[in-house]
């Protein structure tokens, strides 16, 4: 996984790869799909959701550029496989999961696997979480129609935001890096995501 999906299509942070390497992505797939979870490819996790491909989730990872004691927010935890990542990196980490059966299930994997740190918040996180603001990450793993202008006033100066922005069915990774009041957008990565589901997504029932 490391060389051949990740290395080979251009990750190169060290520290992400080590991530990569290190958290048991196995850990987080149901067990029927464990021989699969390091192929190149999203697994479904029940409830109709999916945890991201690998190289999405390094893709991801990388653009936030996490240093260790970042507080980042994460919105749609599914397994908690990308929150375990960012808390890996040394992130104070919030994720948050609208299913809660999901929210439950990654809650008890995450405190078992020993990244009971990460605060999961089980409620429609299409907003963010004003009460833990500012954040120096925030990435969204759900498809937003647009990027809600909510999540960009939860930046810090300096902040970064990590969001699949575009229709149903197919997105474009952007990075968002906030200076001041002021934004620069970065183009990342073609993508297709489960869509974000909220007041700032898009509504309930939408396939
Ligand atoms: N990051 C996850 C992982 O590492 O396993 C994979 C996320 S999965 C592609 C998208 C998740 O976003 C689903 O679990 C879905 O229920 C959740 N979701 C969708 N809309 C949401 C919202 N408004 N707030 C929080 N979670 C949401």
């Amino acid at each position: 996984m490391i060389d051949r999906q990740l290395r080979r299509r251009g990750i190169q942070d060290e520290k992400v790869l080590s991530a990569m390497f290190e958290v048991p992505r196995h850990e987080f797939v149901p067990a029927v799909y464990r021989e699969a979870a390091y192929d190149d490819c999203p697994i479904a996790i029940g409830e109709g959701q999916t945890i991201s491909q690998p190289y999405i989730v390094a893709a991801m990872t990388e653009a936030a550029r996490i240093e260790p004691g970042d507080k980042a927010l994460e919105i749609g935890t599914g397994s908690g496989y990308q929150a375990a990542i960012l808390a890996h990196l040394g992130a104070r980490v919030i994720t948050m999961e609208r299913n809660p059966w999901l929210a439950a299930t990654a809650r008890e994997r995450l405190v078992r696997l020993g990244y009971g740190g990460i605060q999961v918040i089980a409620e429609d996180g299409s907003g963010g979480y004003a009460a833990g603001a500012p954040y120096a990450a925030i990435l969204v793993t759900a498809a937003a129609p647009k990027v809600p202008q909510v999540l960009f006033d939860q930046l810090d100066d300096g902040g970064r935001l990590v969001i699949p922005v575009g229709t149903l069915h197919q997105q474009v990774l952007e990075l968002i890096s906030k200076h001041g009041d002021k934004a620069s957008v970065c183009d990342l990565d073609p993508c297709q995501f489960v869509p974000l589901i909220g007041k700032e997504g898009w509504p309930e029932g939408v396939r």
